[in-house]
């Protein structure tokens, strides 16, 4: 296992109103008020984060990965990307990305998905749905609330003929990405649990979270 990566702190503008370190497996929520910066950071690479968005203040309106990818006209998240609602509203734009793509078409992994891709034998295994469930808990939502999902630092490649793939990551330790809030915005994360296919590197991490707002 490689060390957790450690961040310069001449490379976080702003004044830090949070800084957390989410457990590998774990989940986590907060909300971002608009005018701040979420970074989400691979501490140690190849670390999925599963991540689903709502407004903080009407939770009915939420992210829409077909809304994403319609106005950006492309099925892959990147800088400039703007995170779009199931209502036509920009919930937080991508400002920063040491990446360069993710996947919000894979989804997040079940109990029920792993016993039919990798067997029955994996039914105990912990997964996002899990983590989603727990953290939605916290804020009086639940399985109804799941929606459409990004997968920070996961590689989901897209083949010609349109078959999706799950293959070997091409994130890296202290691979980035900042998110600038347009609206005050519950951000729910699951580190994803996986282990049965490559998307964590077979060996879950974990992600940091830091929320920043100007100065001044
Ligand atoms: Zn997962």
């Amino acid at each position: 296992m490689t060390m957790t990566m450690p961040i310069e702190p001449s490379a976080i503008e702003g004044k830090v109103v949070l800084d957390h370190v989410i457990p590998s497996r774990a989940p986590w929520s907060g909300v971002v008020k608009k005018g701040q910066i979420l970074r989400i950071v691979d501490l140690e690479g190849n670390q999925s984060g599963d991540c689903i968005l709502y407004n903080a203040a009407n939770p009915e309106e939420r992210y829409s990965a077909a809304q994403t990818m319609v106005a950006q006209k492309n099925i892959f998240l990147a800088l400039g990307t703007n995170l779009m609602s199931n209502e036509g509203n920009v919930m937080m734009v991508v400002t920063a990305d040491t990446l360069g793509r993710h996947d919000t078409i894979g989804g997040a992994c079940s109990c029920e998905s792993n016993t039919l891709r990798y067997g029955h034998h994996t039914k105990h295994q912990h997964a996002c749905t899990e983590n989603f469930l727990y953290e939605l808990g916290q804020h009086v939502m639940g399985k109804r609330d799941m929606t459409s999902n990004i997968n920070w630092f996961m590689n989901v490649p897209v083949e010609a003929d349109g078959t999706l793939g799950i293959v070997d990551g091409i994130s890296a330790p202290g691979k980035y990405v900042d998110l600038l809030a347009e609206m005050d915005t519950l951000v729910v994360i699951s580190n994803c649990p996986q282990i049965n296919n490559p998307c964590n590197g077979f060996n879950p991490t974990p992600l940091r979270v830091i929320v920043t707002e100007p100065r001044g």
